[in-house]
């Protein structure tokens, strides 16, 4: 495992301190990843304590930037996780993870655990901060919707290996691998119409134990397209042009252009057309999305309005999303200098 050319899976706990300054992670569930024992405070300046960033002045002064930075008011210092929402739990573990102005932040499915109403906000949330602080994001996600939104490059995943590494829409609209395929094929279509004519692909039989995985490709017993190859050989990742690269002995939609791939009658649909009729599956899926770099491949997404800067300040004006009641700093908060 590599991180700007150093090899880090072999580094000692004392080397790799200086490393984890620059990895920060976004946790799942912000349930439980916030200690509930510890004020808002607290939790934002440990990473600062302990890696010895600035003064108790210094370190306060960076914990109220932090709390401004995700939309937090600095009254909030002094409550508990439990006095707060999901989405504003999930804003305090973004502002945890930037407390070392990392270059790397690991966001573990971030919107899994959060209301579909809040979802959208923790996105923009992420997205205006990578803007503002030239971030690199590994977003981990089930959800192929938040997926499409966020990243620049995909890479799919089966039984802990990538199967498929390619740009965003180019994944979408030509998927080379069958369990990128079947796992597009899943994604629900808003208009009923197409949706109703969209065929869907069954993957079938369980998922295998990750610990000991098939022979050969570990997709090979619930694939479609399998061959007696695919049982014996394990495919490499193969190169098929502007880095989109598949791990598959029978790649699909190979010299279609990528408009007419995944569209209603087009080479895809009729390989789809063979197939069962049914709903997909998405076990086992693993989709993670490293970095993107361009504020323009967000544009007209429809998820957003109005500039980071103008969002950022509604939010400040508005307060934050369903505020749990305002709390007087209690005595041990004033003892604790928050
Ligand atoms: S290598 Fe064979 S089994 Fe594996 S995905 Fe490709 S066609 Fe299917």
């Amino acid at each position: 495992m590599e991180f700007e050319g150093q090899d880090i899976s072999t580094l000692s706990r004392r080397e790799l301190r200086p490393v984890r300054r620059e990895l920060q992670m976004v946790f799942q569930d912000p349930y439980a990843s916030l200690n509930p024992r510890k004020r808002v405070g607290e939790i934002l300046s440990e990473p600062l304590r302990i890696h010895k960033r600035g003064n108790r002045d210094e370190v306060k002064r960076r914990v109220r930037e932090l709390l401004d930075l995700v939309g937090l008011s600095p009254e909030h210092i002094n409550r508990y996780p439990h006095e707060f929402s999901g989405g504003q739990r999930q804003r305090i573990g973004v502002a945890r993870a930037l407390a070392l102005h990392p270059k790397l932040v690991i966001a573990d499915e971030p919107v899994s655990a959060l209301d579909v109403s809040i979802r959208a906000q923790v996105i923009n949330l992420l997205d205006d901060l990578q803007d503002e602080l030239h971030l690199t994001y590994i977003f981990i996600a089930h959800d192929l919707g938040v997926v499409r939104h966020v990243s620049d490059r995909i890479a799919v995943m089966y039984l802990g290996k990538i199967v498929e590494v390619s740009p965003a829409e180019e994944l979408y609209q030509r998927p080379v691998h069958p369990y990128t395929e079947a796992l597009l094929s899943a994604v629900p279509i808003p208009d009923p119409d197409l949706s109703d004519r969209r065929i869907q692909i069954v993957l079938e039989g369980d998922v295998p134990s990750p610990i000991v995985p098939p022979s050969g490709c570990r997709f090979h017993p619930r694939c479609r397209c399998a061959t007696k190859i695919c049982g014996q050989q394990e495919p490499p990742l193969a190169e098929y042009g502007g880095g989109h690269m598949a791990a598959c002995h029978h790649p699909l939609n190979l010299g279609i252009p990528a408009a007419s791939a995944l569209a209603p009658g087009g080479p895809g649909r009729r390989v789809a057309t063979r197939r069962r009729q049914g709903r997909g599956s998405g076990r086992g899926t693993a989709v993670s999305s490293p970095p993107r770099t361009s504020a323009r491949h967000r544009a007209g997404r429809g998820w957003r309005a109005g500039s980071s800067r103008a969002r950022r300040t509604r939010r400040t004006a508005r307060g934050p999303t369903r505020a749990a009641p305002a709390r007087r700093p209690t005595a041990a908060g004033t003892r604790a200098g928050w």
